[in-house]
Parts: C-alpha cells; structure tokens; sequence
C-alpha cells in the first residue's frame, strides 16, 4: 500500500495517495507522509535514548544490587533485595518500552504511513510500564 496524505479535518478525512498539503476537497490541513516520518524519527529518538540510558544504568547498578549491602563496583545498594529486582524491574520495562518505539519509528519512517496496531502496541507496552512503576512505587521507600 503507498503512503497516503489524510486531511486532519475529522469532518473530511480525504486520503490522497502521496504527500499532498493543503487538502484537495476542502483546503484544510493535511498529515502527509513527511510529517509520519518526522514523528517516526522523534520516536526513534526517544527510544534510542531510553534503551541506552536504561542499558547504563543496569550495566552501572545491577552488579551493586545483585549484593545489597556490598561495596561491588564502586557503589554500594542500602535497599532490600526485593527492592533491587523491583528496580531493575522498571528498567527492564522502560527498556522494552523504549525497544517498542524504536520499532514503531522505524516503521513509521521507511513507510510514511501509521499502523493502528503497532500504535496499540505501543500504548499497551507504555500501559504495563506504568502499571509496574506504579507498583514499584509501593514496595520503595520515599
Ligand atoms: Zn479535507
């Protein structure tokens, strides 16, 4: 299927094949495929940041948790070891977050065009994130 452009109006919703801007039935604004792709890069953007912030981190605090209490790796973890795996819970989830816009850009980007389902999937993954930080946020301390 090639990259469509829809008119933004929701009384219209013209789609006309390729990128076109304004609207040929009513002269409202279009979502072209360019403008697809630009949001696909900012989602590649954010997910290439949070997979490597959340890679950092694990790789700098996971050593430390794995021994609470310990002085392992120049840092010393003072929480219980439920609290560690609940932490490195939440990265693992922020990480498989940010993985799934990383794959939703990528999409976005080579076709021009949005996926309701890959969308959903998104959302589901950014669902089960803050259902886990917010479970996390009972068993820490503050
Ligand atoms: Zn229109």
């Amino acid at each position: 299927m090639p990259a469509v452009s829809t008119c933004l109006a929701p009384s219209c919703g013209t789609k006309v094949e390729g990128t076109v801007d304004p609207c040929p039935n009513c002269g409202g604004k279009m979502r072209t495929p360019r403008t697809v792709r630009a949001m696909g890069w900012l989602l590649l953007a954010c997910g290439v940041f949070l997979v490597g912030l959340m890679s950092y981190l694990w790789v700098v605090l996971a050593p430390a948790m794995a021994h609470p209490g310990d002085l392992t790796g120049g840092t010393t973890f003072t929480g219980t070891a439920e609290q560690a795996r609940t932490i490195l819970t939440v990265f693992g989830a922020v990480l498989v977050f940010g993985l799934g816009s990383i794959g939703y850009g990528l999409w976005l980007i080579v076709t021009g065009r949005r996926s309701i389902a890959m969308m959903i999937g998104v959302l589901v993954l950014a669902a089960v994130l803050i259902a886990i930080s917010w479970r996390a946020m009972a068993v820490l301390p503050g």
